[in-house]
């Protein structure tokens, strides 16, 4: 197993007795086990915002190559109930597991995260089995970013929207330009709502931020909106010229 730390941000870790790992568990931490595409991309943003990560993964060059950028990155095999207790996993309320392709060490180190009984533990599913054996497990988050992404681009290139939230199955916030129909007069007297069956939640104008729409507010050509909806009633709104 080798350890890398970064310095500054680890004040708060401290060494275990003997020639034990130091380690990270604290309030505001998480561990993330498997660092390819999508838990390095995941570590990175959680270490923007604050949060100390304590990285896991098999494979010795991405370990170095993280060296220095998460608060601490160990090469280990997470589906090794010891090599998880040196590492202070089970202190840990938070835990990723983003190792898709291999379902085996998926699943094994998902029985791990639970047996150690952390609190809230996320898992990344390759597919609709693997995601269901997850769920079976008792993982209390399961996501599938590959999927997810399909179908949030595939909305994006059928219609106008310039991004494109799944809220639930049925239910999204899409970013758009705003449609002549809701143009030139206050949203109040348009009733897109009751006609369209969408709500402008927010829109954006020039380089001011976003602002809460309300019932005088006039939408211009160049602005952009928020609109929140069932899927269809929102993608068909965004059609209508
Ligand atoms: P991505 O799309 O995020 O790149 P992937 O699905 O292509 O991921 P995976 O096989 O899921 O690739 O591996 C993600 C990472 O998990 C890899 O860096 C791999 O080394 C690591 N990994 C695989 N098995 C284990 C394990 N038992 N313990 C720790 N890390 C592991």
């Amino acid at each position: 197993m080798s350890i890398h730390r970064k310095g500054p941000s680890l004040a708060k870790s401290r060494m275990f007795p003997g020639a034990r790992p130091a380690r990270i568990a604290e309030a505001d931490s998480v561990v993330v086990i498997g660092l390819g595409r999508f838990g390095c991309a995941l570590a990175g943003e959680l270490m923007k915002s604050g949060t100390e990560v304590l990285g896991i993964d098999t494979d010795e060059e991405i370990v170095q190559s993280l060296n220095g950028v998460l608060s601490q990155v160990v090469r280990a095999d997470a589906t090794k109930e010891e090599a998880l207790r040196q590492l202070a996993v089970p202190e840990f309320d938070r835990a990723v597991i983003a190792i898709g392709s291999d379902i085996q060490a998926s699943i094994l180190t998902a029985s791990l995260l639970l047996k150690f009984k952390i609190p809230v533990v996320w898992a990344k599913a390759v597919t609709d089995p693997h995601g269901q054996i997850l769920n079976q497990l008792g993982i209390h988050h399961v996501v599938y970013p590959e999927k997810d992404m399909g179908r949030r681009v595939a909305h994006l290139v059928r219609g106008a929207a310039l991004d494109f939230i799944e809220v639930d199955q049925d239910y999204v916030l899409v970013k758009m330009a705003p449609n002549a129909l809701v143009l030139g007069r206050p949203l109040g007297e348009m009733r897109v709502r009751a006609k369209y069956g969408v709500t402008i939640t927010a829109y954006k104008r020039g380089d001011a931020g976003w602002v809460n729409a309300q019932l005088d507010t006039v939408l211009e050509p160049e602005d952009t909106i928020l609109v929140a909806g069932r899927t269809a009633d929102a993608e068909g709104f965004g059609q209508m010229l």
